[in-house]
C-alpha cells in the first residue's frame, strides 16, 4: 500500500488539493479532521463541555464514529447517520479543536485511522499524521500557506456555502485554532523532520496539485 501523510494546517488547501490528486491516482482521500469533527460534534448535541475531559472521556463510551468511502467519497457516520455536513458547522470547528487535545479522543480515533491506511493506498489529510499516525509513511507532505491566505481560503469557501460570516472573524477563528493545535501537549501540529515542506501562498491549485502528484509518483515509481 501507498501512504501519503498530509499535515498542515486549517485553510492550507490540503483537502481539495489532495481530493483532486486521490481521484487522479486513484488512491482515496482520508481526512482526518471529519473524526475530530464527529467526536466535537457529538459534544455540541449532547451539550458536554468540549473542554470537560471526564465528560468528554464519558461520552466516548457510547460514540461510535467511522468512515465509509461512497464512490471514493468519504462520508462520516456517528452511529447510523451520516454527519458529513453537520460536521462542517462553524462551531464543529472549535469543538473539534478543543477534544482533540484530549488524549482518550486520540487514542479513540488513532486505531480507524492505522486500518484504513494499512488496507488502502491512500492520502491521508490531518494534523499529526506524518508524526503520529503513519511515521512510516512512504512520503510526508506538510502543507502551509500564510495565515491571511488561508483564511480568505476558508472566508471564500463559507461564503460559497452560504455562511454569513466576516473575514477578521474567519482569521481569528483559525489563528486561534492553529495557536491551539500547535501547542497542545499531544500530537501537536508540527512539520514531521523527514516531511517536505510545500507553501501554498504564492501557488495556484494546479501548481499545487501539480507538484503534489509528481511527489507521489516519484516515490510510487521507486
Ligand atoms: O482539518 P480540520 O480543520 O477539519 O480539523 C479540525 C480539527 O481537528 C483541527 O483544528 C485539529 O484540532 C483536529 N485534528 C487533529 N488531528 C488531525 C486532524 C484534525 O487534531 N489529524
Amino acid at each position: 500500500m501507498i501512504n501519503v501523510a498530509l499535515d498542515g494546517p486549517g485553510g492550507a488547501g490540503k483537502s481539495t488539493i489532495a481530493r483532486a490528486v486521490a481521484a487522479e491516482l486513484g488512491f482515496i482521500y482520508v481526512d482526518t479532521g471529519a473524526l475530530y469533527r464527529a467526536v466535537g460534534l457529538n459534544a455540541l448535541r449532547h451539550g458536554i463541555d468540549t473542554r470537560n475531559i471526564d465528560g468528554i472521556i464519558k461520552m466516548l463510551d457510547e460514540t461510535d464514529v467511522s468512515l465509509k468511502f461512497i464512490n471514493g467519497e468519504q462520508r462520516v457516520m456517528l452511529g447510523d447517520e451520516d454527519v458529513s455536513t453537520d460536521i462542517r458547522l462553524p462551531e464543529a470547528s472549535m469543538a473539534a479543536s478543543n477534544v482533540s487535545a484530549i488524549p482518550a479522543v486520540r487514542q479513540f480515533l488513532f486505531d480507524l485511522q492505522r486500518k484504513i491506511a494499512a488496507e488502502n493506498n491512500c492520502l491521508m489529510d490531518g494534523r499529526d499524521i506524518g508524526t503520529v499516525v503513519l511515521p512510516d509513511a512512504d512520503l510526508k507532505v506538510f502543507m502551509t500557506a500564510s495565515p491571511e491566505t488561508r483564511a480568505r481560503r476558508r472566508y471564500d469557501e463559507l461564503r460559497e456555502k452560504g455562511e454569513n460570516v466576516r473575514f477578521e472573524e474567519v482569521l481569528d477563528e483559525l489563528n486561534k485554532r492553529d495557536y491551539q493545535d500547535t501547542h497542545r501537549e499531544i500530537a501537536p501540529l508540527k512539520q514531521a523532520d523527514d516531511a517536505i515542506l510545500l507553501d501554498t501562498s504564492d501557488l495556484s491549485f494546479d501548481e499545487v496539485k501539480e507538484k503534489l502528484l509528481i511527489m507521489i509518483k516519484e516515490k510510487a515509481n521507486g
